[in-house]
């Protein structure tokens, strides 16, 4: 096998490889089809029994009730940003919780099409935190409240939902989806790109309640429209059939050799303990972006006393074997993004480096 290294890529990012050696076995041919998983029908009876078992997955994972549709589909995240606006503000008004580079991505995207409040921004402090529960006026009336669970590109992430009454939640929850138990009742709609711990790009997770299918307008184009997906079960037109396969291997994995979220949540915590303590004792060598009660367990990021460092760092991490770590171009820096498929082993080789690299610079 080809050498692999440690890979802290934000996204798409690591595999588990296991799930990896699977795809490789089947890329041939699946056991009983005879042909590889590239080349068959959406509409054969091996994509519906790969789809079945990928939603039943995704429900045991997460105990999805029955009244939640689970869609996959195309156009990443950046999609939902403007497919939640179409199918459910019609012309009512949405509030948005704006904690980092995404969340202002969806902000702007429901303002082109229709009206969109901005309840609260972490701009100003260079989104370093969540608001406090009494920092949120959330309109009563509003059709929902978007909220992006772990930004990726800053490293914050919300502890908990933020409190929205009886206001239907919506989550963009791309990088911490899969990572914890999650009540979904407490949401209206879910949306994830797969790319960061549920699989390969290509296709985007979509969890929604049965009775938000009734506000979506008659005249949407049938692809951006929530119902259609939902009536033909994601196959309205041709899925990402490789990915959604993958997939259903990484919820395997999850569910029969990590043992479920509430494993997997005390392995991530575990492993971002690890990085963040690191950053803390370093003296102030390391500085963490996020504020310390708002970090992230998916996306660690740091600064290093000057760019130069920082550049030395990533390059000296390479001939470790660590990849990945230079920070989102719009904040510098570093960051490692430790999903659920990183190793422990690898965040220790990260740890290690750290702590010698700050012993000889700092
Ligand atoms: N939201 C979040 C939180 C993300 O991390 C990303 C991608 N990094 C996106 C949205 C955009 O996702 P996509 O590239 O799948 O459109």
């Amino acid at each position: 096998m080809t050498k692999r290294v440690w890979n802290f890529s934000a996204g798409p990012g690591v595999l588990p490889l296991e799930v990896l050696e699977e795809a490789q076995r089947n890329l041939l041919a699946l056991p009983d089809a005879g042909m590889s998983v590239l080349e068959i029908s959406h509409r054969s009876k091996w994509f519906d029994a790969i789809l079945e078992e990928t939603e039943q997955n995704l429900r045991q994972l997460l105990s999805i009730p029955p009244n939640y549709h689970v869609l996959f589909l195309q156009g990443g995240a950046s999609l939902q940003f403007a497919m939640v606006p179409m199918n459910l503000l019609g012309d009512g008004s949405a509030d948005y919780l704006v904690t980092g580079s995404w969340g202002e991505k969806a902000f702007q995207e429901a303002n082109k099409l229709g009206k969109a409040r901005l309840v609260w921004s972490g701009k100003e402090e260079r989104y370093v935190r969540v608001p406090n529960p009494n920092e949120l006026e959330i309109d009563p009336n509003a059709r929902y409240v978007h909220f992006t669970s772990n930004e990726t590109i800053q490293g914050v992430e919300f502890p908990s939902e933020p409190p929205v009454g009886e206001v239907p939640l919506v989550c963009d929850m791309s990088s911490n989806f899969l990572s914890r138990p999650l009540d979904i009742n407490r949401y209206a709609l879910i949306y994830a790109g797969a790319q960061k711990n549920a699989g390969p790009a290509g296709v985007t997770i979509v969890i929604l309640r049965e009775d938000l299918l009734e506000r979506v307008p008659e005249n949407l184009p049938n692809m951006l429209d929530y119902r259609v997906q939902a009536k033909n079960r994601s196959v309205y037109n041709t899925p990402p059939v490789f990915a959604i396969y993958m997939v259903m291997l990484v919820t395997r994995w999850l569910m029969n050799t990590i043992g479920g979220l509430e494993a997997i949540y005390k392995i991530n915590r575990e492993k971002a303990s690890l990085l963040y303590e690191a950053i803390d004792q370093s003296e102030g060598f390391y500085r963490g972006h996020a504020h310390p009660e708002y970090r992230s367990l998916m996306n660690v990021t740091w600064r290093l006393p000057s760019e130069e460092l920082e550049k030395e760092f990533l390059q000296e991490a390479q001939s470790h074997d660590l990849y990945e770590l230079k920070g989102h171009r719009s904040v510098g820096g570093c960051r490692a993004s430790i999903y659920n498929a990183m190793p422990i082993e690898g965040v220790h080789a990260l740890r290690e480096f750290m702590l010698d690299f700050a012993h000889r610079k700092g």
